[in-house]
């Protein structure tokens, strides 16, 4: 399948081809474990690299700038029946081609320069475009930041006491709820009463929980919020790109008009072709089995790791994702990442709450199972991936020798397990 589909590049440009080809192996050969990650499906994959690249389509279906526009208009009101029905919506915007161009679009749609928002801080697992100060919305707009509790019963969740003092302080316009690292349920009706009493709109980033939430597993914020933006990529499984819904018309308006002409020119069509086709996938039932063993998969990673001796931040997971605080093992993000990396497990070193090291050192990592739940890893095999992980972090206190062993043997596991679940079946 691979030298058929990819035939033409292999004659034309046998450089990039080789690229190519090496980074199917590495999915293949690796342990996908970067939580924002997944293995969209091959109709997803031929409908993102079809024709539809071709097109200009300005505007939105029915109302564009370009002639032409007859089958993308069909491909683009399918999509968007699709994803209406999914999350239980009245109005969406599919053109945003990224998540960050999405909520820059909310941004453009309801503040103006120097406008007061409140956001959930990257330290605390929050998203840089929520107000973090390298970013647009934290250099653009005055960027309030809440986080997490630091102990007591409710250690490392969201500190609603403080969202809500924090939001009465400074009147912000917009309040943002979601996350990048948090891998609990947030309480999307604690933040609509938080909003209600200052006035102000409830964004949802529902970006890592979009596809938990399609797969009926994490309460749906649509009804809660004022507007939700995710991407389509991570545990929705789809083509890489964004999407904006809301129940309210006025604003639906506005966030058109921010995203084209405000933002973006022509949106890709190719990309809402294969977010047309992922919708479709996520709509049967089938997904929400998927999604229900991604949970599972979590809860038991996270249980071994307990086992093992890792603190879990928030002691568990009611999601994709398991935020692994390395301090009692005396080891750092950066170093673990690597270890794994060099095994065969991909996994990003990422901040604890309050953690006492730089960003580029960090004493946590986070793991996510949707990946590889993608490709048929069931609740056994990640209580074998956490001991393998275990493992591997344990042996960096032990002799070169031992590690050395320890590593090899783990080696040849993952590639056990990676050749008994092929990414995709017609590839090899
Ligand atoms: C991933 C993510 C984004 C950004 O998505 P991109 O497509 O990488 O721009 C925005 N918000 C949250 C909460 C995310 O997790």
């Amino acid at each position: 399948m691979f030298e058929l589909y990819n035939k033409g590049i292999k004659d034309t440009d046998p450089e990039v081809y080789a690229t190519l080809k090496s980074e199917l192996l590495r999915q293949q050969n690796q342990i996908e474990l970067i939580a924002s990650e997944n293995i969209a499906s091959l109709s997803t994959l031929n409908a993102q690299g079809s024709v539809m690249t071709n097109k200009y389509a300005e505007g939105y279906p029915g109302r564009r700038y370009y002639g032409g526009c007859e089958f993308v208009d069909q491909a683009e009101e399918i999509a968007l029946d699709r994803v209406k029905k999914l999350f239980n919506c009245k109005y969406a915007n599919l053109q945003p081609h990224s998540g960050a161009q999405a909520n820059q679009a909310v941004f453009l749609a309801l503040l103006q320069p120097n406008d007061t928002f409140l956001g959930m801080s990257l330290a605390s697992g929050g998203h840089l475009t929520h107000g973090a100060k390298p970013n647009i919305s934290g250099k653009w707009f005055n960027a309030i930041q809440y986080g997490v509790k630091k102990e007591g019963n409710d250690k490392d969740l969201i500190d609603y006491d403080e969202v809500e003092s924090l939001a009465i302080k400074h009147k912000p316009k917009i309040i943002i709820a979601g996350a990048s690292a948090y891998p609990r349920i947030i309480d999307w009706k604690k933040f609509r009463e938080i909003s209600d009493k200052v006035g102000a709109y409830l964004m949802v980033d529902m970006a890592h929980y979009s596809g938990l939430i399609a797969g009926k597993q994490y309460p749906n914020p649509v009804e809660y919020s004022d507007v939700v933006t995710s991407t389509t990529h991570k545990t929705l499984r789809g083509a890489r790109s964004a999407m904006i819904l809301t129940n309210n018309e006025e604003i639906y308006k506005k966030i058109n008009s921010a995203v084209f002409p405000g933002l973006q020119g022509g949106p890709l069509m190719h990309v809402m072709a294969a977010k047309a086709v992922s919708f479709g996938e996520a709509l049967d039932p089938a997904f929400e089995e998927y999604i229900k063993k991604v949970i599972s998969n979590a809860k038991h990673l996270s249980e071994i790791l307990v086992k093992r001796g890792f603190r879990i931040v928030t002691g568990g997971t009611d999601s994709h994702i398991v935020w692994l605080d390395l301090t009692p093992k005396k080891l750092t993000g950066d170093k673990a990442e690597k270890i794994l990396e060099d095994v065969g497990i991909a996994c990003n070193k990422n901040a604890i709450p309050y953690d006492p090291h730089p960003p580029k050192i960090t004493s946590g990592l986070r793991f996510g199972t949707a990946a590889a739940t993608s490709r048929g890893f069931n609740e056994s095999d990640f209580e074998l991936v956490g001991e393998m992980i275990s493992d591997i972090l344990d042996s960096l206190n032990s002799d070169e020798e031992e590690m050395k062993k320890v590593s090899q043997i783990t080696k040849n596991k993952i590639q056990e397990m990676c050749n008994k679940y092929p990414i995709y079946n017609e590839a090899f």
